[in-house]
């Protein structure tokens, strides 16, 4: 029997987590499209690396849950001399009076699904974290497992190299257009040649809605530039969590320093095609003067560098699109996880691979971020979203 043929556009850590879960599953021959091999510009390479199971939505709990477990076997998955550094050291999130009834409405559902996490009152915070100041505060939620950091860099090399080695093949090149008829996707249009398909997935990051577009989709993902600036402090870094602020400020601990963030005002926030200039003016005017209100050691701190990355930003409701098109059966979409797609890219792949080579999700059930409730205008807001 013809083994049937499977191409991915995108070749960044969710395409190459997919080209390796269809590999295992034996779903077919697959071929992984991606026009830059440097990954300079793309998400993966650029992210905070960070995952949290701190979610307002379910299934992002879920998918947190098993990309924590990803992460802390990925050396058996992937070879015993794939070291990510994982650093376990949770997630501090602040909250005030009027998030506090919604935060511990999302606790409970966060516990009862499996996640450790600790809530902690001003005193308590106070005592645990005496660098802090709990002004304004009325709760903080810490997450004991499961959350922290590592390098996504060592892990989309070591992705792409476990999927190489499974039998995926990668072709340098930009997806440029897409044959159809009627219900399916037949042919990706790449180097001047037909790649032939029996399944597609969109796997673009930041470019999806650009990719879905070429198939006339209204794909509501969108490039949105995010910076990270880096930082050092006389601030002891050892032992400090991920910390979000009520303000949106966050920062955490790397390398002897730190490095943070926070988003820009919404009505400064256009689609960046292109556009990779860190944001230092957001530093001075917003990141600083929140986050050494809030860490005042920080009023002292000397700037280092500041990169900046796209978020492959869902407009509609800040989740992920995952699965087939509604009409275009066999065209599968794995994108705009608004800046949560490196710690749920395990999931949403073997999800994917899933789907493809079984008909059907088993490990996790996927289908509340079908395309179908775009479709639907049926919005799921995810509401912790930084
Ligand atoms: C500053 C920042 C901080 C972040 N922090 C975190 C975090 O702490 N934790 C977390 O989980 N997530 C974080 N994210 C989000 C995360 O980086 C993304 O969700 C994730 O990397 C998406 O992976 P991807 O493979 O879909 O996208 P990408 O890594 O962007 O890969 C997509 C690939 O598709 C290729 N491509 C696009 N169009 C085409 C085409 N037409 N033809 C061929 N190839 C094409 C691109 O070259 C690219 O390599 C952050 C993002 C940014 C920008």
């Amino acid at each position: 029997m013809r083994e049937q043929q499977i191409v991915i556009v995108g070749g960044g850590i969710i395409g190459c987590l997919t080209a390796w879960s269809l590999r295992k599953l034996g779903a077919g021959a697959v071929a992984v499209i991606e026009r830059d091999p440097t990954y300079r510009f793309a998400s993966t390479a650029l992210s905070a690396a960070s995952i949290r199971t701190q979610f307002g939505c379910p299934v992002n709990v879920e998918l947190s849950l098993y990309g924590a477990r990803f992460l802390k076997t990925v050396a058996a998955e992937f070879g015993d001399d794939v070291d990510i550094g994982f650093n376990e050291g949770g997630y501090l999130i602040l909250g005030d009076e009027r998030t506090a009834a919604l935060r511990r409405e999302a606790l409970a559902m966060q516990r009862g699904m499996g996640a450790e996490i600790e809530e902690l009152d001003p005193a308590a915070l106070a005592g645990a974290f005496p660098w802090l100041s709990a002004d304004g505060l009325a709760m903080a939620t810490l997450g004991k497992r499961d959350e922290g950091w590592f390098d996504a860099w060592s892990l989309l090399q070591a992705a792409r190299r476990a999927a190489i080695r499974a039998g995926a093949s990668f072709v340098t090149g930009t997806a440029t257009g897409f044959s159809a008829t009627g219900s399916r996707v037949t042919a990706v249009e790449v180097n001047g040649a037909s790649l032939p398909c029996d399944w597609c997935v969109n796997a673009a990051g930041p470019s999806s809605g650009a990719v879905a577009a070429l198939l006339g989709i209204d794909l509501p993902v969108r490039p949105r530039k995010r910076t990270v600036f880096q930082f050092k402090a006389p601030l002891p870094g050892a032992g400090m969590p991920m910390l979000f602020d009520i303000s949106g400020a966050w920062m955490r601990p790397e390398g002897d320093g730190f490095i943070g963030g926070i988003q820009p005002d919404e009505t400064n926030d256009p689609d960046a095609d292109g556009d990779f200039e860190p944001d230092h003016a957001l530093f001075e005017e917003r990141f600083w003067p929140l986050i050494a209100a809030r860490v005042p050691a920080l009023e002292q701190l000397r700037v280092g560098r500041a990169w900046a990355g796209h978020y492959e930003m869902c407009l509609f409701d800040h989740n992920g699109v995952v699965g087939p098109h509604p009409e275009l059966a066999n065209l599968i979409f794995a994108t705009g996880f608004s800046g949560h797609g490196v710690m749920h890219a395990p999931g949403v792949a073997r999800g994917v691979a899933e789907r493809i080579a079984f008909g059907e999700y088993r490990s996790i059930d996927l289908s509340p971020l079908a395309f179908d409730r775009v479709a639907a205008n049926a919005p799921m807001p995810e509401s912790a979203i930084y």
